[in-house]
């Protein structure tokens, strides 16, 4: 399949060229706003063209993928679905929940495949993970709690922590896929949460740390901590039954790496897992999704439920009260 990169992106650079390459895609263009911004990245990527419009940015492709500031998603994915592209869309899909699902329903009326970029869902730790939830080793799951608390690096230090107008703050880089996450092991949707959040030397005008608890229609309890400001935390996630506990640690991270322990009554077991590229499974279900035999990792409605979670976390912290979720009646 022909691709166009629309964004000329860290995300692009670090992960997905080389995903998009091995699951046997070819990158036709890249578009960036800038001119010589867009030759120079064509040029150090291998990619035929560079250019500047979105229109010629989508010549010749079947699909795209959008990795622009958070504010430019959705201008982006609609001329992409009225030109008939398949659309891989990064989290969090827009800056609201209406704009997210204003995207996912034109695309499912242009009938184009909508994916979201949530790699943790991909990653062979988490599938692990959720198949000892499906199969009953932890009972009825009581809480779940996620550490996801990281130190930004400082090549990333640019718009996340200092422009809320491209939708830079941690809550929506790292809660979005922390809802992603935690939607994906328990298979049903946050209703309520309160959250607070601060700056605490990185972030200015916008949070770089966040604490949610949030309640789920099974009656589980999640706790989830965010940040930008924390180099020697590590991260992970606790997810806890009536049976049993899993305790996974390093695991909310890019790579396929971590710890997954099985604690229950008779000790604690080490739990295996493949070891592929988390990105390189996303972009290959996308493609099988863009050819009819698959739905890709995480959908359009699982991109819009996750930034609900997310703007539901941070109105919550902003106004100091409990809030329910607004799914944007999807
Ligand atoms: P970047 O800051 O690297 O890229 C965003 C935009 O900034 C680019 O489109 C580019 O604009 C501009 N830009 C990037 N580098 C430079 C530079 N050196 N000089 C001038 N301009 C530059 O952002 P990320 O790659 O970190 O994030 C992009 C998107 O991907 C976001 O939506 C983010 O939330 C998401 N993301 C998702 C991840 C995941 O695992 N799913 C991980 C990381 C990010 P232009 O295209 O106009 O040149």
């Amino acid at each position: 399949m022909r691709w166009g990169l629309i964004g000329a992106s860290t995300i692009a650079a670090e992960h997905m060229i080389g995903a998009i390459r091995a699951s046997g895609g070819q990158i036709a263009t890249v578009m960036s706003s800038d001119a010589d911004r867009a030759a120079s990245y064509a040029a150090a990527h291998d990619i035929d063209a560079g250019v500047t419009d979105l229109h010629a940015a989508m010549d010749g492709v079947a699909a795209v993928y959008i990795s622009t500031t958070n504010e430019k998603h959705m201008a982006q994915a609609m001329a992409a679905i009225e030109a008939g592209k398949h659309v891989l869309c990064e989290k969090p899909l827009a800056m609201s929940v209406a704009d997210a699902v204003t995207m996912v329903k034109a695309a499912d009326a242009a009938g184009v495949t909508f994916g979201t970029n949530h790699h943790l869902r991909n990653a062979g730790s988490h599938l692990a993970i959720r198949e000892l939830i499906e199969t009953g080793r932890i009972g009825d799951v009581l809480s779940v709690r996620v550490f996801h608390a990281v130190h930004l690096p400082p090549h990333l230090q640019g718009w996340r922590i200092d422009n809320p107008d491209a939708g830079g703050g941690v809550i929506p880089d790292i809660t979005v896929h922390d809802a992603d996450t935690v939607r994906f092991h328990l298979d049903e949707d946050p209703v309520e949460v309160v959250a607070m959040k601060t700056a605490r030397g990185m972030g200015q005008g916008v949070e770089d740390s966040a604490m949610s608890v949030w309640s789920m229609p099974s009656g589980a309890m999640v706790q989830t901590h965010e940040s930008f400001t924390h180099a020697h935390a590590g991260t992970g996630i606790e997810v806890h039954g009536t049976e049993g506990s899993i305790i996974a640690r390093n695991v909310m991270t890019q790579q396929p790496t971590g710890d997954v322990m099985l604690r229950f009554d008779g000790g604690e077991q080490a739990v295996e897992y493949s070891d592929h590229s988390l990105y390189e499974r996303a972009v290959g279900l996308f493609a099988k999704a863009c050819a009819g035999e698959a739905r890709p990792a995480a959908d359009g409605v699982d991109g819009v439920k996750s930034l609900a979670v997310a703007a539901a976390v941070s109105e919550a912290a902003e106004k100091g009260q409990r809030v329910t979720v607004d799914y944007g009646g999807i």
